[in-house]
């Protein structure tokens, strides 16, 4: 627990489905540590602006409507991760989303540290409802939540009509939420059993799960050679 264990580089996973807020919290994380915060979709779009070869063939693979494989995928991953701005950590969100990519993201940490894996989790039925309640400004794109039995529709900014995306209606979202579990749910089960995994209460206000990120965070880095004290597993 000496503070030459927390100068190691932080090597962050956040997990959580979609609507439990883990881009925002991996956002603020990543400022706030000064690493950077790498999602699939910003790696994508970059690898595709990029001249390098696994760019191009991501984007061939995109502009054809297809989806880029787990072996292209690791390997833009494998290629983001040597960058120098990540010698110090990265915050990972979207990524793994299989079990494939966690244990190829593992074969990659060999030189980097140990991995800290965090999972922001919410239950289903609360993140519809958290959903339903989303609207979004038809004339200015302005996001607000109205609160049950409410029935405010006109923006607080500019007057505009606040609509339910298309998207969030609940049949979608429970289509989404479908998606998630089927691929990404065994995740938690490959990470849970490791010292360096936390489960942290995705339900409560984004300060109180930004503080529970944060503990989770320090306490993982404070387990001395995290890798190998399997008689610590307590995770709750
Ligand atoms: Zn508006």
């Amino acid at each position: 627990m000496t503070s030459e264990v927390t100068r190691g580089p932080i090597n962050l996973v956040v997990l959580g489905p979609p609507g439990a807020g883990k881009g925002t919290q991996a956002v603020e994380f990543a400022r706030r540590h000064g690493i950077p915060k790498i999602s699939t979709g910003d790696i994508l779009r970059d690898a595709a602006q990029s001249e390098t070869d696994l760019g191009q063939r991501a984007k061939v693979t995109m502009d054809a409507g297809g989806l880029v494989d787990d072996k292209l995928m690791i390997a833009i991953v494998r290629e983001r991760l040597t960058r120098r701005d990540a010698e110090r950590g990265f915050v990972l969100d979207g990524f793994p989303r299989t079990v494939a990519q966690a244990i190829a993201l593992d074969e990659l940490m060999t030189d980097q540290g140990p991995l800290t894996v965090v999972d922001i989790a919410v239950p289903d039925d609360a993140l519809v409802e958290r959903l339903a309640r989303r609207r979004v400004c038809g004339q200015c794109g302005n996001a607000t939540s109205v609160a049950a039995g409410e029935s405010r529709n006109r923006c607080e900014k500019c007057g505009g009509e606040l609509v339910l995306r298309s998207d969030d209606t609940e049949s979608t979202v429970r289509e989404r939420l479908r998606v998630y579990a089927e691929a990404t749910k065994p995740l938690v089960g490959y990470y849970s059993s490791r010292p360096t995994f936390r489960a942290v209460d995705g339900q409560q206000s984004p300060a109180a799960v930004w503080a529970a990120l944060n503990n989770a965070v320090d306490e993982m880095r404070a387990t001395p050679s995290a890798a190998d004290c399997g008689s610590e597993r307590t995770v709750g």
